[in-house]
């Protein structure tokens, strides 16, 4: 059933956007991701499968989401891949069907995803250097992912968009190579503000905040803002001459919490109302208990009307209880 969005919480936010994380596990070990002791891998049989996404997805469709994007840890781990973007990207009332991804098997990949109905791309690249590249996700894994990057614009994902979560001292003098780096290709570089979680090296020094950014590609270019969505979460702008677009995701120093249109489900089936808090409810023990769709629609209601008005600030999220990035799902 699609129509009236049934996804609004009690600060009257109607929500549209479900990010689903389809697997834990990864074959990166980003240090701002996965703490350097490695994560327990989630059991496979805790993990939700194919039917049961599809299920979840065909619920929250009904109930108003009209985009979804699969990430995790690293999707494309996932060998049912293909056949499950096939079957969400032909839900009655799904617009967008996109994928965050690091990209490393995008080059032999890309335009099968394509074909299968994915169409919107996101891959994670936070330098242009192949030894940086091994320092910051611990494999030599450099130039498999330029080639995904140069197989995903063949196939005609565009826009493209490339995360960079910007770390001081470690890949802050890449901003405006990044910036170079898309002036003929239709790519959204999108400066992602370094967000604390459990074990990830996180310190209020490395944040590089998004107006000292901003600045720093001022010097050389005339940023020209881009009329966004109200929900969106970039600053997005054009520069002068540029195919290329750039974009900041400020959620530590100016937090969009008010025009928020998310959803988050866990790979082993946890609703997550925020990235940032640690509520969480289980979709899939009420699906394995035989619940119908009506109590899982029950349960998504109750995770939207618990959402909180904000997260916490910045020091307070340093200290909080809540599962590492790579276990929340990007
Ligand atoms: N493995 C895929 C990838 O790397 O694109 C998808 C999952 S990853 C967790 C999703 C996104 O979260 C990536 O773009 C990554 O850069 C971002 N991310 C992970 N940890 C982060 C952090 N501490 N601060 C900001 N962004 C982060
Ligand atoms: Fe893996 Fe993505 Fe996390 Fe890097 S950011 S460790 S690629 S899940």
């Amino acid at each position: 059933m699609t129509g009236e969005n049934r996804l609004i919480d009690r600060h009257g936010r109607r929500h549209s956007y479900l990010r689903i994380s389809i697997t834990d596990r990864c074959n990166l070990r980003c240090t701002y991701c996965m703490p350097p002791q490695g994560i327990d891998w989630t059991p496979r049989e805790e993990i939700l499968t194919a039917d049961e996404i599809v299920r979840l997805g065909t619920i929250f469709v009904g109930m108003g989401i009209t985009k979804i994007r699969l990430t995790g840890g690293e999707p494309l781990t996932r060998r049912d891949f293909n056949q499950l973007a096939e079957r969400l990207g032909a839900l009655p009332g799904l617009k967008t069907l996109a994928m965050t991804t690091n990209g490393i098997s995008l080059a032999k990949r890309a335009a099968g995803l394509r074909a299968v109905g994915l169409n919107g791309l996101t891959i994670s690249l936070d330098t242009l250097r192949r030894d940086r590249f091994l320092q910051i996700a611990k494999r030599d894994q450099f130039d498999a992912v330029m080639e995904g990057i140069e197989a995903a614009l063949a196939a005609g994902f565009a826009p493209l968009k490339i995360n960079v979560v910007v770390m001081r001292g470690v890949n802050d003098d890449e901003i405006l190579d990044f910036v170079d780096w898309a002036k003929d290709r239709p790519i959204n570089v999108r400066f992602i503000e370094y967000m604390p979680f459990p074990d990830n090296k996180w310190s209020t020094g490395g944040l590089m905040p998004y107006v000292e950014m901003r600045a720093m590609i001022a010097r050389d270019y005339e940023l020209i803002p881009l009329l966004g969505e109200a929900t969106a979460v970039g600053k997005d702008f054009r520069l002068a001459g540029h195919s290329g677009t750039v974009s900041f995701v400020t959620s530590m120093t100016e937090s969009f919490c008010g025009g928020c249109n998310r959803l988050r489900v866990t790979a082993d089936g946890n609703i997550k109302s925020c990235l940032f808090h640690p509520a969480e409810q289980s979709l899939r023990d009420a699906m394995r208990a035989g619940g119908t769709d009506l109590d899982v629609e029950r349960l998504i209601t109750q995770a939207v009307d618990g959402k909180q008005a904000a997260h916490p600030p910045m020091e307070e999220l340093m200290t909080m209880k809540n599962r590492t990035m790579i276990e929340i799902g990007g």
